[in-house]
């Protein structure tokens, strides 16, 4: 693919048609116009949540969603090993004290089974984040949870209008995010929402951002091209996950991929190298999917190293990144570990992401992002 990956955001008349409206009626300028209030609505709708609010970028989403919740100095808050770096900045900004859980090996995102561990008389709260696709049995943490008096924040930053156990992400945690970033899956370049159902985390959250005037505001532009953007999210999920289902087909990965299992690939090479076929099995209950993850593995691909595999992969037009850093390498003046933290480390060290965009392409695009992953991973044999 000479272009290079497919832009993002992509072109939408609907969201071009939102703009010419905002302009013409001088909302885009205002400081209260219509189009947040909507949004607003909307988002409660689609959601099924009583509250929401409107924020500048999910980062502070997670500050405001802390502070909503009462926890301060002196709490501890847990978090996945492998997370977004500012859910651990935002537990420093507050005063509290992060703890680190591990990742599911799986699925990039926190485990419950890991929670009880790491329990203690300060645990105020915890921040499970809809990783790369993955989803964090929500069920299982809002029992543990219940069971011992701590709050949840579900991070679905990464995964709006995905289904996690039968209902959406970011409506199973006492408090739901949302990123409107200019990556996201939804988005204004900028921009953030807080979903709950208690009244008093919306009225705690309020107070922290309203100083006489909204301290972390989403302006009137910003919700206007996202609203028809929710319209869509449905069904561009779903294209999404049919695109992946296409991609791991062809890369051993997928439904087929599970029957024939990797080994048996010539010389072995491919075995780690691609997507892990966890998503089959859920493809149907709806993740979605802003990034394709899977774990790299330098030495079955013949010594090529990470940075050298993506660079291959995109000087044949196709965006690989590589996943976060993780916490697992902070002090422990910073933070609390909980065990060894094995699979938080490997997927910092390992992860690979296929960036969105292409997701939403016609299927012979993702015929040739699969040709493109086999040509680099079977070139070294
Ligand atoms: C992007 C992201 C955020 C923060 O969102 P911004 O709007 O970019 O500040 C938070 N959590 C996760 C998991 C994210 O991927």
């Amino acid at each position: 693919m000479p272009e290079g990956p497919p832009a993002w955001p992509c072109a939408d008349e609907d969201v071009h048609a939102a703009l010419e409206s905002v302009y013409a009626d001088g909302d885009w300028g205002r400081y209260h116009g219509r189009r947040c209030a909507q949004l607003v609505d909307k988002l409660s709708a689609y959601h099924g949540v009583d509250h929401v609010m409107l924020c500048s970028s999910g980062t502070v989403a997670v500050e405001i969603a802390l502070r909503g919740l009462g926890v301060g100095p002196g709490d501890e808050v847990l978090l996945a090993g492998y997370d977004f770096s500012g859910n651990f900045r935002c537990i420093e900004a507050i005063g509290a004290r992060p703890v680190l859980v591990d990742v599911d090996p799986k699925n990039w995102s926190l485990d419950p089974q890991q929670v009880i561990a790491a329990l203690s008389d300060s645990t105020r709260a915890i921040i499970a984040s809809h990783l790369h696709g993955g989803l964090v049995p929500m069920r299982e943490l809002m029992e543990i949870a219940g069971e011992h008096d701590m709050a949840v924040v579900e991070d679905a930053c990464q995964s709006p209008g995905a289904k996690v156990q039968g209902r959406l992400a970011g409506t199973w945690g006492d408090v739901g995010l949302l990123s409107f970033g200019g990556s996201k899956l939804l988005t204004a370049g900028r921009g953030g929402a807080i979903l709950t159902s208690s009244e008093e985390v919306h009225q705690r959250a309020k107070v922290f951002c309203e100083r006489g005037n909204q301290a972390f505001p989403m302006s009137e532009l910003q919700a206007a091209v996202l609203a028809p953007q929710l319209d869509k999210l449905d069904e561009r999920n779903k294209t999404r996950r049919e695109n992946v289902r296409r991609l791991l087909d062809q890369l051993g990965g997928g439904e087929k991929g599970d029957r024939r299992l990797f080994p048996e690939r010539p010389g072995g090479c491919f075995a780690q190298n691609v997507p892990v076929p966890f998503f089959s099995g859920q493809l149907d209950d709806g993740p979605a999917f802003y990034k394709l993850p899977w774990i790299y593995d330098a030495n079955a691909a013949g010594g090529i190293d990470r940075q050298q595999f993506i660079a291959a992969v995109r000087a044949e037009g196709v965006a690989l990144d590589v996943g976060f850093r993780g916490f697992t390498r902070r002090t422990l003046r910073r933070c609390r570990k909980v065990g060894p933290l094995e699979h938080s480390r490997r997927a910092a060290e390992s992860t690979v992401l296929l960036h969105h965009p292409v997701l939403l392409e016609e299927p012979e695009v993702i015929d040739r992002v699969a040709a493109a992953l086999r040509k680099v991973l079977w070139a070294k044999q």
